[in-house]
Formats: structure tokens, sequence, C-alpha cells
């Protein structure tokens, strides 16, 4: 029987798929954060260039993919989709597993799909310079590759617990040529006021965030690049989908559900969204799943309300899932699932019910990271790692049920990175975090207060 499925580089998507078009209600404005109006792509100017703000609003369902960025994709797409087999024996499944892996990227993860266009176009409206921050360090890597391939300055603002105790993604980042400092930093208003008031503090993604924001808006020469979250991220990421679907083809099945773990939502789009297309539109009916950690569980216990992306209050307001700006995720292993929000459109997808969220414990979700690994080969993210866990779950219950399922995931990357994280699991030093109840209630306190 097949295990892997591959396009050819022919076969790499020629337009991405932007689900603004399908979507049954419009998305939610996003609001100017002084005067509570929808932004304008004016507002907006100062911090992406315009080609990235059209895609942001656009309701055109096929966007074409530039040359330029289809050619640095052939670099490693179309990724690999493969039958798990060997992880379907080692569960005694009737089930069929099938996994995108998108850690055959050059970074290691899925992000650099967005990376590279959103490079592109800043280098094509005359950009110069990229702030940017990032946590664990994947988004920081993968803007530092993308910053090499089309000449950009790139400077990353990344969380200071992650600067000081995983040392090895900020080499990376300086190998590929971009300058990193530990956030909150000396280089900022934002981050001088923090320090002033906590010089100890650990730093936090939405912290990071204001200080790449004010980088971006005090200099001209500079935009802001974000990792996931917003609309065009999520619309770069369909092309982990739109391959999926013909890989799908080649193995002549179809997903009943189609899994991917959730941070800010930008790898569930991708691999979700060319499918919710076809549920939509009636003609298939595939369940699609967010998982997420249950420390941080923004889909499944946060409310639906309009908040800022980071603390100090700097971006506009989106209607989202989340915990409060304000609100600092414990520090678990699966750093690219700390964010109190998420994707306006992955939370306006869910809030109209058509994506299901799940939360799981670090524990059980290492658990199933070392089923996959033992059978499979491939050393999981702990991110990914949450979809591997729902996707066995969803295999053990249809065995249960007596059913057979076609169950698809994406592997949204490798955790060659994140080894000392399989160290403290292999070592029992491993801890299940409880929700933080209190520390989310005290934060949704004070999100801002508007209408609509
Ligand atoms: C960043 C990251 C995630 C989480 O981000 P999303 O935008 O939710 O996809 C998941 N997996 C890996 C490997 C990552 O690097």
């Amino acid at each position: 029987m097949k295990v892997k499925f591959l396009l050819k580089d022919s076969e790499i998507p020629k337009t991405w798929y932007n689900i603004m078009a399908d979507m049954p209600n419009r998305p939610a404005a996003v609001l100017h954060p002084g005067t509570g109006k929808p932004v304008s792509p004016d507002d907006l100017a100062p911090l992406f260039p315009m080609p990235l703000i059209e895609q942001e609003v656009s309701s055109q369902r096929e966007i074409p993919i530039p040359e330029a960025v289809r050619d640095i994709y052939t670099l490693w797409r179309p990724s690999p989709m493969f039958r798990a087999l060997r992880l379907e024996e080692a569960l005694g499944t009737k089930s069929k597993i099938y996994y995108k892996y998108e850690g055959v990227s050059p970074s290691g993860s899925h992000k650099p799909n967005t990376s590279i266009p959103q490079a592109y176009y800043n280098k094509m409206s005359g950009r110069k310079r990229i702030a940017t921050e990032t946590g664990a360090g994947q988004w920081g890597c993968a803007m530092a590759l993308a910053g090499s391939f089309f000449g950009l300055e790139v400077k990353v603002y990344m969380v200071k617990v992650s600067y000081n105790q995983k040392p090895y993604r900020r080499m990376l980042m300086e190998t590929w040529g971009a300058k990193v400092v530990p956030s909150p930093s000396r280089d900022t208003n934002s981050g001088r006021a923090i320090l002033a008031a906590d010089p100890d503090t650990p730093g936090s993604l939405g912290i990071a965030i204001s200080e790449a924001v004010e980088d971006a808006a005090t200099r001209e020469d500079t935009s802001y690049a974000l990792g996931s979250v917003l609309n065009h991220v999520c619309l770069h990421q369909t092309v982990i989908g739109l391959e999926a679907k013909e890989q799908m083809k080649l193995a002549g099945d179809y997903p009943d559900v189609v899994i991917g773990c959730c941070g800010g939502g930008s790898n569930l789009s991708g691999i979700g969204f060319p499918f919710l297309r076809d549920k939509i539109a009636g003609s298939k009916n595939p369940r699609i799943v967010a998982v997420e950690p249950s420390s941080c569980p923004t889909l499944t216990k946060g409310i639906y309300a309009y908040d800022f992306g980071d603390t100090a209050k700097l971006t506009p307001l989106m209607k989202m899932y989340t915990l409060g700006h304000d609100f600092v995720p414990d520090g678990i292993h699966a750093g690219g699932l700390r964010y109190h929000g998420d994707s306006p459109l992955i939370s306006q997808l869910r809030h109209e019910g058509l994506l299901e969220a799940q939360a799981y414990g670090q524990i059980a979700v290492f658990e199933s990271a070392m089923i996959f690994t033992r059978a499979e080969g491939i050393l999981p993210a702990p991110e990914s790692s949450h979809a591997i866990h729902s996707a066995i779950l969803e295999a053990k219950r249809a065995d249960e049920e007596g059913k057979q399922k076609t169950i698809l995931f994406n592997l949204s990357g490798h955790g060659f990175f994140d080894l000392s994280a399989y160290d403290d699991y292999l070592n029992g030093r491993l801890k299940d975090l409880d929700y933080p109840k209190e520390k989310v209630a005290e934060a949704l306190h004070r999100l801002p207060k508007v209408e609509g």
C-alpha cells in the first residue's frame, strides 16, 4: 500500500484560496484603537505594504501566487503527504490516518509559506527593513530566512525567556543575518516602560508585538510582519490544504475530519480552509478541528469579543476569541501556541459553528508524540503534537463506535529544537498546568469597551 503522496513542482498551486469569498457572513470589521471606527487601508500603511493590506480585506476567491514566490516554494514544496500506516498499526485502528508534513521547509515549520510572500511584497514596495517578534523562535527563523532571500534587514524582538532558554533558534536567525534582541528591550518606548516597572519580567508575545509595531510605525523604511492571526497570513498558508486536496485525490480518498493545532490559527487555516470550502458549498461535509493547549484555551474557554493584539494596546481591535490582551500564559513547551487571541477568521468560523475546538494538557500530548515518533520516525514539534493527539483520539473513538474514518492532520513542524522538552517528558519533569481561571477572568475585565 502506498504511504507517500507526492506532487510535481509544476503542481504547486498557482493561486491561494481566500475563504473571505465564501464565508456565510462578512468578516467582522477591524477597528481603530483610538476612534473605534473601522480602520482604513491608509491607517495600516505605516505597518504593511499595500499589496498585503489589499489581501487583508480582499474578497477575491483565488489570489495569484507571484512567480518569484512559487520559485522559492519549490525549494521544499510541494510538501509530502503520508499515510501513517505504521501509526495505524501501532494503534490497531481500522481508521485511515494521513498527515501533511510541513517540517521539510528550511526553518522546519509551515511559517516560510507566508514569510516568503511577505518579504516579496515588502521588497516590491520599496521597504528595506522588517521588524517582527518571535516567541519560541519559529517565526523569527522563517522571517530571517525570507529576509536573506530578498535582501531585507530583519530585526527580531524575541521573548526574553525564550532568548535565554532557547539559544539555538536565536543562533539560526543570526546565521540567516537577522538582528535579535531579548524583549522587552531598551530599543523601544514600550520596552523601556515595561523594564522600568519590572526589570526581571520574562516577557511575552504581547509585549514583543508592541515593540515590533512601535519600531515599524516610527521608521519610514520599515514594515511590521506577523507570523499568524492576520487574514493575509492565513491566506498564504492555504497552499498546504490546496496541495493536500490533490494528494487526497492521488490516495483516492477524502477526509471525514481535518485537524490542525491552533496558536494564532495559521496552519489550521492552511490545511483546513480549502476543505471548508467544500463544506460551505455543501459538496462534502468534513469536520475541521482546532487543537489548543489546555493552559491557553483561547477557542475553548475564551470569549468572542473585540480585543487588542498586543499588551501595550498599539494594534487595531480585532473581533476574536481572546483570553485578554494582557493575559500571560504559562510557560508550556508548545511555545507557538501561547497567544491570548486567535485569528479573526478562525474565530468567526468557530463562532458560526463551522469549526470545532478541543484543548489538551501537555503530558497527554507528549504521550501521543512518543507513539507517533516511534511509529513514523519523524520527531514532531510540541505544537504539532496537539494535532497528533487529537488524531489518535479520533481513531480510537471511531474504533469504539465500530466505524472506519479517514483522518487528515497537519504536522506543522519538526521538533529538533525542542529536544529539552522531550528530555523533560522522558525524565518525568513535565507538568500539566491547570487552566489559570482567575488570571483569565482578571484579564477579561480589562477588555476594551466596544459596541458590536
Ligand atoms: C508557530 C507554530 C504553530 C502555531 O501557529 P499557528 O499560526 O496557529 O499555526 C504551530 N506549529 C508550529 C510548528 C509552529 O512553528
